[in-house]
């Protein structure tokens, strides 16, 4: 069901073609099935119509963070395979059954709670073993998961999809620690081949791992934030040709003159050397833009870059665009391109001193989402 219609002037358009191109390189690149996370509301670009998009798209599995949003999926129409990567919480077990969403199993213990569940529903459930291989998050350790794997092979209720560790610094090309963590998951993964059991589904790389280690690809691969088109960290490498999928726009609501020495917005932190023109911007850290952006981000305006000037409100920001002209109702880029400018969730992620993660799974419900597949 669409939302209702919003006339907010801000608002954050989501270019559907810039994820099917994201995902055809990334399929191309890797080889082998795509797992689209599309957890914390697709990184802020809204669960259902990118999950919907990339079923249609052909996307082989999904992957959630938590059983809520596996639920809220299947109730919007997704039938493909959707695999919730959190760790299992003993009551919401029997859920995970009868929504038909695949289960992460991460110890013993939560192998017997997704047993106990699916004997309970009288439907087996499907699993996917979580190895810790050195994020120390959750799975068990590599080098005590035997009788871990084989009790799950054992398992009457439980059929084993896929078994799978997450890799703590795929982002960073040069650390050693990924070749490691392959190291120890093909260890684990050979317990499987020495009971004699078909290998289920491994996956192992996240988005770091599709960009810069090709041999932890492996039978599938679990990309996140550079199937949205950003890339993880400043050190990665744009091995893959994306394109951000998510801009932020909003509007000018307000123009004035402030008199030099005048500050602007609240602890009066910030005061113009002459006078000069600011515009006020209908969006605050109540939305998720990031207050630590005061005086340190930037937006475009008729296509020039102008900066935040004052502290982030709740509601609005002030802009200072000096003795050049706006008028009301003027688009305001946040992230995204205008003109020849653009400003991407990497640029606003290290100006807020943050990840891009953040910046984007932060833009929260207040704002409108608009899906649109040309450029307006
Ligand atoms: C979030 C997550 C991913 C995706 O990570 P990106 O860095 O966004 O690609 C992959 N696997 C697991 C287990 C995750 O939790």
């Amino acid at each position: 069901m669409p939302p209702a219609v919003s006339e907010r002037p801000t608002r954050i358009r989501v270019q559907l073609e810039h994820l099917t191109f994201n995902l055809r390189n990334i399929r191309s690149h890797v080889g082998v099935p795509v797992m689209a996370i599309v957890k914390a509301n697709a990184y802020g670009h809204g669960l259902v119509p990118v999950a919907l998009h990339l079923q249609a798209q052909g996307v082989e599995q999904l992957g959630v963070a938590f059983v809520e949003e596996g639920i809220a999926l299947r109730q919007a129409g997704v039938t493909v395979p959707i695999l919730v990567l959190g760790g299992i919480f003993g009551p919401q077990v029997a859920q995970f059954i009868t929504h038909d969403l695949e289960i992460t199993v991460s110890s013993l213990d939560k192998l017997r709670q997704a047993e106990a569940a699916a004997e309970a529903v009288g439907r087996k459930a499907v699993i996917h073993l979580k190895v810790d291989t050195g994020m120390e998050r959750i799975g068990v350790h590599s080098y005590s998961a035997k009788p871990f794997i084989e009790a799950a092979l054992a398992s009457r209720w439980c059929v084993v999809k896929g078994i799978y560790s997450h890799l703590a610094c795929a982002d960073d090309p040069a650390s050693p620690m990924t070749l490691l963590q392959l190291e120890r998951f093909l260890e684990a993964c050979a317990h499987i081949e020495r009971a004699g059991a078909p290998m289920p589904i491994r996956h192992l790389a996240n988005s770091g791992g599709v960009l810069h280690f090709p041999q932890t690809h492996l039978d599938m691969v679990r990309p996140g934030i550079v199937l949205y088109g950003v890339l993880p960290d400043p050190a990665a490498r744009a091995t893959v040709a994306v394109k951000p999928a998510l801009s932020l726009v909003s509007k000018v609501v307000y123009f004035k003159v402030v008199k030099a020495g005048n500050p602007v917005s609240y602890g009066a932190t910030w005061a113009p050397s002459h006078d000069t023109r600011v515009v006020t911007v209908p969006i605050g850290y109540g939305d998720g833009f990031p207050r630590a952006l005061s005086s340190r981000g930037d937006v475009l305006v008729r296509g020039q870059r102008y900066p935040i000037v004052g502290r982030i409100c709740m509601d609005q920001f002030m802009v200072d665009i000096d003795h050049d002209s706006a008028w009301n109702e003027d688009e305001v880029v946040l992230i995204g391109a205008q003109g020849g400018e653009r400003i991407t969730a990497e640029a606003v992620a290290q100006a807020a001193g943050t990840i891009p993660y953040e910046i984007l799974v932060g833009l929260n419900d207040r704002i409108p989402r608009e899906y649109v597949s040309v450029e307006p």
